[in-house]
């Protein structure tokens, strides 16, 4: 028990900065290129409508995953938590998790709860089915409470994210006739990539369930008054019904030869046709989308589209000097580490280290299976902190890194340009706008990096070019 604690500890809550002397062999996790399982959790919750995540263990996790959040995407964060204290640890939180829940439901009238496990409570082991049995006897009236176990010392954000859209899945999704709504499952994207994924879907005419969609929740208006949950997300009545879809596409090149995802569960008990495509970003990987939409709705791929990928691939011919032959580091999590290096290929970029945070079994195969050009000398390191990845980086000696602001220390002491991608983008404003997907993603991409690496050169020319 003390080791699991220890481990989770080690794996998230450490923020340090410093980078030690990386030659010296050790088991634990140093500067840590992944998130806690809850938090993943609690950002699917986020992003459906009238839900309050709430978490069973410690405050102090709610208020590290709240901060973490918040810092990137710079909005109102409520999440509640059944506050475990020492003898909680010992006795177990059935009734603080009873007052708890009678506090969120009198504060917040939610529509649904979101019910997120953390180490502690994982560790000690609570019989989380049975105690919301007993809570919805005994606080009344109670909303539906879904349920997912997020032991962080388990996995990453990341598990806990896709393990969160499928307990969301099975435990409100119903028989339903056929119906035009396709749903889309869109993976850990930032809330500028669940709004293009809903207009290229709008392209189409193809009416979708986005499950998540945080992107109103998390990157809203102003308000006059404060909203206790903001509106936006998908509703439960569209959950309720994706059974009755025409198709689930479920993105994330990882969760392709997977049999146990969402959409996996979905074909298995409703016969819902299953569509699983890599993430989006690049040109090979967008197109895949745009030819299942297409497939899904019947409509050819509209001509806006096409002149869209059109204009990003003559910015790459117009720009191919600045990019072809540059060294590139890419980190964070899988799906997006994926996505992010079939595009650098695509644009004459080596990635000469593709480093993935979370432990994904399938990392490598995965990765040279979406992306087939990528060069044989290719390091891919699963399960990397960022003492792995800066030991690396200085024998490599890339041109840039491609990742969250995480590798800040490492561009700094490098000298080179850091691409922020994904999530935290804890050091700059708009990481939640940051648009990866589509051809107007990859567009939006290329031009970060070509403009950094001309950027770079011109700070370090002694002319001081001003025509590059
Ligand atoms: S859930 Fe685990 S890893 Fe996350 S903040 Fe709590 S103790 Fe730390």
């Amino acid at each position: 028990m003390t080791a699991a604690l220890q481990s989770s500890t080690d794996v998230s809550c450490c923020e340090s900065q410093a980078l030690p002397d990386l030659r010296q062999c050790t088991t634990a996790t140093r500067n840590a290129c992944k998130l806690c399982t809850p938090l993943g959790a609690c950002l699917v919750f986020k992003g459906v409508r009238g839900c309050i995540p709430f978490l069973h263990g410690s405050q102090g996790c709610a208020t590290y995953i709240r901060r973490y959040l918040i810092s990137h995407f710079r909005e109102p964060m409520d999440i509640a938590a059944s506050n475990f204290s020492e003898d909680t640890a010992v006795f177990g939180g059935a009734k603080n998790l009873q007052t708890g829940l009678r506090n969120v439901q009198r504060q917040y009238e939610p529509e649904v709860i979101g019910l997120a496990t953390t180490c502690l409570s994982e560790t000690i082991g609570e019989d989380m089915p049975a105690m919301v049995h007993e809570a919805r006897e005994k606080v009344t009236p109670l909303p539906p409470v879904v349920h997912v176990s997020t032991a962080s010392y388990r996995g990453s954000h990341v598990h806990g994210f896709h393990d969160a859209v499928k307990a969301l899945v099975t435990q409100l999704a119903t028989s339903t006739p056929p119906h035009e709504r396709a749903a889309l499952l869109p993976g850990m994207v930032s809330a500028a990539d669940l709004r293009h994924l809903r207009e290229l879907a709008a392209a189409f005419a193809l009416p979708i369930a986005l499950l998540p969609d945080y992107s109103d929740t998390l990157d809203g208006g102003t308000w006059s008054d404060y909203e206790t949950i903001p509106a936006g997300g998908t509703t439960v009545a569209e959950i309720s019904q994706i059974p009755g879809a025409p198709a689930v596409i479920e993105l994330g090149a990882t969760l392709v030869s997977r049999a146990d995802t969402a959409a996996c569960w979905l074909a298995e008990h409703f016969g819902t046709p299953r569509q699983a495509l890599p993430l989006p970003i690049g040109i090979r990987h967008s197109d895949l989308l745009l030819e299942a939409l297409s497939t899904v709705s019947g409509q050819p791929i509209p001509a806006e589209l096409l002149a869209e990928r059109g204009r990003l691939i003559d910015s790459i011919v117009d720009a191919h000097k600045v990019t072809f032959g540059k060294r590139a580091i890419v980190f964070g999590e899988a799906d997006l580490v994926i996505g992010l290096t079939s595009f650098l290929c695509e644009i004459g970029i080596l990635p000469v280290l593709c480093a993935c945070g979370g432990k994904t079994g399938d990392f490598d195969v995965a990765l040279r299976a979406a992306v087939p050009d990528l060069p044989a000398e290719t390091q891919v390191r699963n399960g990397a902190d960022f003492a792995d990845i800066t030991a690396e980086a200085r024998e490599l000696v890339p041109d840039l890194l491609v990742g969250n602001s995480k590798g800040y220390p490492l561009a700094r002491e490098l000298d080179i340009p850091l691409i922020r991608t994904g999530f935290p983008i804890h050091d700059r404003i708009g990481g939640q706008r940051v648009l990866h997907v589509g051809h107007r993603g990859a567009q939006c991409l290329f031009d970060s990096i070509a403009n950094a690496l001309l950027e770079r050169k011109q700070t370090h020319s002694a002319t001081g070019y001003s025509y590059l």
